[in-house]
């Protein structure tokens, strides 16, 4: 579907009027409203959909989730509260799958999702009806420690660039050109924005920040350090600071233009980990590391649950084995993926770190 074909309500046409009104817009409201309007209407998740996360490419994600958390309650003394927390679960499949394991184990925790599409609410209520949902981190309870997780959500959060001119630092904006949407620079001076490192970096050169971002991880230490628990975070993203921009949008499986169809596309961007685990010191947490995907699940023990799963049903080994391999090869999700692993003071460290 074009934007012509959401006619004059779509998105896109929205933008344009703005910014034939009033000049250029940001990139992040550009990046913002696009995804808030992308996950309100549809489920994008799947064959049929438009990507697929690792949750939905086999059981044995959330289940080595579940396992981690459940090893650090119990070291961490088994409090008998506890809350599972779960940023943009999706389908609600990781949830499922390390739920399952976590009560097997003992473990029966409070279970609340923090979903802002009611799309995806509908397909979660599907999976885990027992939970309660929230818009975001401030409706969450605070009188018990938190497991809490989030899977490809940072990701989805609208970033800002900075973009160095011949004239200094400017906001990256999305002006018009004709019909179409093209990033422009801005045209009010924002080197007091720029971190010093980059102040006299060369022309050209763009660094992104994640404002969104850095909130919730600034939320989720702070709760750690009043609360107690642990927090797992997985994305695609790198550990060590870059420049350049990240920002893609994907639309059935393959990458488009992300100035496109606004509203039509998922729009992401990596994940800044280095950032992220400074942000997190800062706000009280301990920063128990960030590993690849695939080190992490190997450390869990993948190769043995996938060996588990292939004796119960043999006739699905090789199926087995290739999911297995997707989550965690280096070509595939095992490379490019994080995953951040977060305690309270006074929490034991985690596995895999
Ligand atoms: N974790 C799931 C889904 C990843 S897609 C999986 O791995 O399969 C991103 C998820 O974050 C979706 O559930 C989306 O609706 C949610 N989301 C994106 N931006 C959000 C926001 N600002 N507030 C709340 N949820 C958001």
């Amino acid at each position: 579907m074009s934007d012509e074909a959401g006619g004059e309500d779509s998105l896109a046409a929205v933008f344009r009027r703005l910014i034939a009104n009033y000049g250029p817009i940001s990139l992040q409201q550009y990046m913002g409203e696009s995804n808030a309007r992308y996950y309100s209407g549809k489920d994008p998740l799947g064959g049929a959909g438009d990507f697929v996360t690792a949750p939905e490419i086999s059981q044995m994600f959330g289940e080595l989730i579940g396992l981690w958390l459940t090893d650090i309650w119990m070291r961490a003394g088994s409090p008998e509260t506890v809350h599972y927390v779960e940023l943009g679960p999706g389908r609600g499949t990781l949830a499922r799958d390390a739920l399952r394991v976590m009560r097997k184990q003992g473990l029966s925790p409070e279970v609340h999702l923090v979903e802002g599409s009611e799309a995806l609410r509908a397909e979660q209520r599907k999976t885990v009806p027992d939970a309660r949902w929230h818009d975001d981190m401030d409706s969450l309870p605070t009188d018990a420690p938190l497991l809490l997780v989030g899977n490809e959500f940072l990701d989805a959060l609208p970033v800002r660039q900075m973009v160095r001119t011949a004239a200094g630092w400017r906001e990256r904006m999305v002006g018009l050109e004709g019909h179409r949407f093209v990033p422009v620079a801005g045209d009010r001076p924002m080197d007091a924005a720029v971190p010093q490192v980059w102040l006299e970096a060369p022309e050209q050169t763009l660094i992104e920040t994640c404002p969104g971002a850095a909130a919730v991880v600034d939320e989720i230490a702070r709760r750690l350090q009043g609360q107690g628990g642990a927090a797992l975070l997985i994305d695609y993203g790198y550990a060590e600071k870059r420049t350049g921009s990240t920002l893609q949008a994907i639309r059935a499986h393959k990458k488009v233009d992300p100035f496109a169809l606004p509203g039509e596309a998922d729009l992401t961007c990596l994940v800044d980990f280095a950032t992220m685990a400074e942000v997190a010191v800062a706000g009280g947490a301990r920063h128990l590391g960030t590993v690849t995907q695939g080190a992490f699940l190997r450390a869990l023990g993948i190769e043995t649950r996938a060996a588990q799963l292939c004796a119960v049903a043999p006739q699905q080994s090789s199926a087995i084995n290739s999911d297995k391999d997707r989550l965690i090869d280096e070509g595939q999700m095992g490379q490019l993926f994080k995953v951040m692993g977060l305690a309270a003071h006074g929490w034991p460290g985690g596995a895999g770190f």
